[in-house]
């Protein structure tokens, strides 16, 4: 592991202004800030060159502002690798003294312990999302691979539901490379289960980042 000064830095893979292609969001313009490193090992992963961490991906708060500030954004959404690998504390507050919507696209397989305003839930089965960061996600999104995947995000759900009353955005988002054998299946788990919705990852039918 790297030994950095998180009050002023952190690893990032990359950022960059685009669309949010994917779940409650889809369609808004924001400034993606992905953090490099992640230990969940999902086999599909599309972004396995985010598990590592190197030196040279070190970033200070301040430089990563003066970049987003250079858009017109009004939405920063925090991404990975595993964001909350690290503790993101710092790196959020400084982001809310310029009045940005901050959201966070997690495995929940790491405490979070910082005031977001949107957080998208995605369980892995290969690492366990922790209840209490489950119990905080405003969006569930579950990546169906295989025929299992469809038990385990109702599984989700449904120890969502024992953990809190509050009102949940659920998706279901085919993986990219089985969408072809996945997605009519997803179209008839959703007709069946219709609190569920369709997520695409429309930036990718759309070719940008
Ligand atoms: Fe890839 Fe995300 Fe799984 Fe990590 S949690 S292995 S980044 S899909």
């Amino acid at each position: 592991m790297l030994n950095f000064d998180i009050e002023r830095e952190i690893p990032v893979m990359e950022h960059f202004y685009t669309i949010q292609g994917e779940g409650y969001f889809t369609g808004t313009a924001a400034y993606f800030i992905r953090l490099a490193g992640c230990d969940v090992g999902c086999h599909w992963c599309d972004v396995k060159e985010s598990w590592t961490v190197k030196q040279n991906q070190l970033l200070s708060y301040e430089a990563l502002i003066n970049a987003i500030q250079k858009t017109p954004t009004k939405l920063i959404v925090i991404t990975g690798g595993e964001p909350l690998m690290y503790d993101i504390n710092t790196l959020v507050s400084y982001l809310k003294k310029f009045d940005y919507q901050i959201n966070i696209e997690t495995s929940g397989s790491y405490s979070l312990n910082t005031k977001l305003d949107w957080i998208c839930v995605s369980p892995k089965k290969f690492k366990n999302v922790l209840p209490e960061v489950l119990a905080q996600a405003d969006e569930l999104k579950c990546i169906i691979y295989n025929a299992s995947d469809f038990d385990f995000a109702l599984k989700n759900y449904e120890n969502y539901k024992l953990l809190t009353d509050k009102a949940i955005k659920l998706y279901l988002q085919v993986e990219w490379s089985v969408q072809e054998k996945m997605l009519p299946q997803i179209i008839v788990f959703v007709k069946l289960h219709p609190e569920w919705n369709i997520s695409l990852q429309t930036h990718k039918y759309l070719d940008i980042p």
